[in-house]
């Protein structure tokens, strides 16, 4: 396989090319394993969609091909729909009228060290936390849809997402088991933000030393110190995170403001 030069990144930046990517991926490699989506699948795909639609932090040419696929699913009224028409969609030759997804990738901050290493669910974790911010600090956007006045709406359609398609089937059985105990006491957006930060430590946690540990990217507790300083405390001589500074972090880390271009077609 073709050597992948390195990309200098910087590891307190997002980078649009790590969720353009990994929304390519899973468009393209992770759903193409389903040849027909139907029932609780095509569900599941649906709900995911409008919910990207609404707030995947993308660059317009994405956000088109979204509204394009949200609309299609919308008015499709069959209960059975089979990928290959799916992939026409993400597919469409209108990049001359602005409205197309990446179709290679190029990890930036989800590079990893060896090809088998970080990539796809590296960039499903920053999905997923950009969109719990973006729920949280854009809630206008969800005005007027069956997402409104529900708190752990984005959290349910990730559960449903990755029980129905992520390819890790041990990481989905993981993550359903630590919704499934604790995802119902999320009672606000901020608080959606900070469950889903707080599983993801867990995550690294229990995987710190694992042999899909990438060692130029080691599972810490995150955000480091280096990365945010205030996000730390020490209360007799114990560690303790200062929530209220974490969720600002997080606000900004995976706020679309700041979204890097760097490295993006
Ligand atoms: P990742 O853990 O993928 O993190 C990506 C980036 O997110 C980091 O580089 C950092 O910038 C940021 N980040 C790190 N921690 C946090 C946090 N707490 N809050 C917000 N942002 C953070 N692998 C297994 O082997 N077993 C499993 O059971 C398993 N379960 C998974 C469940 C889910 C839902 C997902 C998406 C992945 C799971 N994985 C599992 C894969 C594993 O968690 C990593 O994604 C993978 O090993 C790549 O690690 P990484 O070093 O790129 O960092």
């Amino acid at each position: 396989k073709e050597e992948v030069a390195w990309k200098e990144y910087d590891k307190s930046k997002m980078y649009a090319a790590d969720l353009e990517s990994g929304l390519h991926y899973l468009l393209r490699v992770e759903l193409a394993t389903h040849q027909t989506l139907e029932g609780e699948k095509l569900k599941t795909f649906k709900d995911f969609i409008a919910i990207l639609h609404k707030l995947f932090p993308g660059r317009m040419h994405v956000m088109k091909l979204l509204e394009t696929l949200q609309e299609w699913l919308v008015s499709m009224p069959l209960d059975k729909i089979p990928y290959d028409a799916i992939l026409d969609i993400v597919n469409n030759k209108m990049r001359i009228s602005g409205i197309f997804l990446t179709n290679h990738i190029q990890w930036v901050g989800c590079q990893g060290s060896r090809p088998q290493l970080r990539g796809y669910p590296c960039s499903l974790w920053k999905l997923f936390h950009s969109l719990t911010v973006q729920g949280a600090t854009q809630p206008e956007t969800l005005a007027n849809t069956a997402y409104e006045s529900d708190p752990q709406a984005v959290l349910k359609i990730m559960r449903r997402y990755i029980r129905e398609f992520f390819g890790c089937r041990e990481c989905a059985q993981h993550f359903e088991e630590m919704a499934k105990a604790s995802v119902d006491t999320v009672k606000t957006a901020d608080e959606a933000v900070l469950w889903l930060w707080k599983k993801h430590n867990m995550v690294n946690n229990r995987l710190a030393g694992a042999p899909s540990e990438d060692p130029k990217s080691p599972k810490v507790q995150w955000p480091s110190p280096d990365l945010c300083p205030p996000c730390h405390e020490e209360v007799g001589g114990v560690h303790s995170w200062n929530e209220r500074e974490v969720l600002a972090f997080l606000q900004q880390h995976y706020g679309s403001k700041d979204l890097s271009l760097q490295y993006a077609d």
